[in-house]
């Protein structure tokens, strides 16, 4: 028995420090042994008999309703939508996660997709090994109307790398909109408008969800939103999965109802699906976070999280139930 699992598949494999830290603070632990994202039933065996678990996106229902011993989840990460909140209310589990570290690194993908897909530069890769070289046309950020669905930690920084490319309109769409920090982007120079979620769709080159998974979000954009978009339109998600609802969009693809799409998140991970056989999507593995400084920082404010709980101090990131 241990006093931490830790599930996340790569927790200290580039640096050891939050490893050694637990170690200096005798807080024994368990790492995944499979290497891969773990099953509930499997959760619920290992993790079972230790008193805090430092958590990746696995579904944890099981271990919370069979574990005696489990008093603390902290969420590596952003996304909540595997704790099941009211099941830890009524067995006294706290529960904290790690916001903001993974931030900049979620933003900066989303960049990255914005352009890759706008600049179709997987096809032009694919077709040069093919032996085929072919100038592909693509748009540009700068000029372009952009339309952030969720402007909460990552549609805000999303906003913020945008100022420099010089975006034509940047449309936003958030149900609790933080007016203050839209001022704060025209007040740096951004052309920003809030709107409904039809306006934007309707008029956006490239659409980019920064939006959790809830009831509210599942399956928000389907067929009949892709259909009111643009037909060389871009959709991003690099939010959750099961926000976009895949076959339609797979159908939305092949029939050009929209241009292009990248995905980095998926509603059954590992994805092999038929997205996978059009050109005209970018697939990536759930790596929002995958970058060495965000996975340290992560992994350093869950182990100083558990380290406060067990030595009875307040947690700083604690997740209201
Ligand atoms: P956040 O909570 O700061 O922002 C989410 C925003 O969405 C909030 O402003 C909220 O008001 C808004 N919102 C919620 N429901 C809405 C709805 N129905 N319509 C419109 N707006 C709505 O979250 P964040 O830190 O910006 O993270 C965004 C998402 O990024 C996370 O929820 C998570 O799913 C995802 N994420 C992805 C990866 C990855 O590896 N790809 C990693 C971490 C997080």
């Amino acid at each position: 028995m241990n006093d931490l699992f830790i599930s996340t598949t790569t927790f200290g494999a580039s640096d050891k420090t939050p490893l050694n830290k637990l170690e200096q603070a005798g807080i024994s632990y368990s790492l995944n042994p499979h290497k891969r994202k773990l099953l509930p039933e499997e959760t619920a065996v290992l993790a079972k008999d230790s008193i805090g678990l430092i958590a990746g996106i696995e579904d944890l229902e099981s271990l919370v309703r069979s574990s005696e011993n489990i008093k603390l989840i902290c969420r590596l990460g952003v996304g909540l939508e595997n704790v099941p909140f009211d099941l830890c209310q009524e067995k006294n589990i706290k529960v904290s996660f790690t916001p903001d570290a993974v931030t900049p690194a979620i933003a900066e993908l989303t960049i990255s997709l914005m352009l890759a897909v706008a600049r179709k530069l997987c096809v032009s890769d694919k077709n040069i090994r093919l032996g085929d070289w072919q100038r592909k046309l693509g748009v540009r950020i700068g000029g372009s109307t952009i339309g952030l669905i969720g402007f909460g930690r990552v549609g805000q920084m999303v906003a913020e790398l945008l100022l420099s490319f010089k975006p034509k309109l940047v449309l936003v769409y958030d149900t609790y909109l933080n007016q203050e920090q839209v001022h704060k982007m025209e007040e740096k120079g951004l052309n920003i408008k809030p709107v409904s979620l039809d306006e934007m769709l309707k008029t956006a080159d490239i659409v980019s969800l920064h939006v959790g998974l809830n009831d509210s979000t599942r399956n928000m954009i389907s067929g009949q939103e892709m259909v009111i978009m643009k037909n060389d339109s871009i959709l991003i998600n690099t939010s959750r999965g099961g926000i976009v609802n895949e076959q339609d969009l797979y159908l939305a693809l092949e029939k050009g109802d929209i241009g292009g799409a990248a995905l980095d998140v998926f509603e059954e991970e590992p994805y092999n699906g038929p997205l996978t056989k059009l050109e005209n999507v970018l697939l990536s593995p759930h790596q929002g976070s995958a970058t060495k400084d965000c996975r340290a920082k992560m992994e350093m404010e869950a182990v100083d999280e558990v380290i406060r709980f067990i030595e009875g101090k307040p947690l700083k990131q604690e997740v209201s139930i």
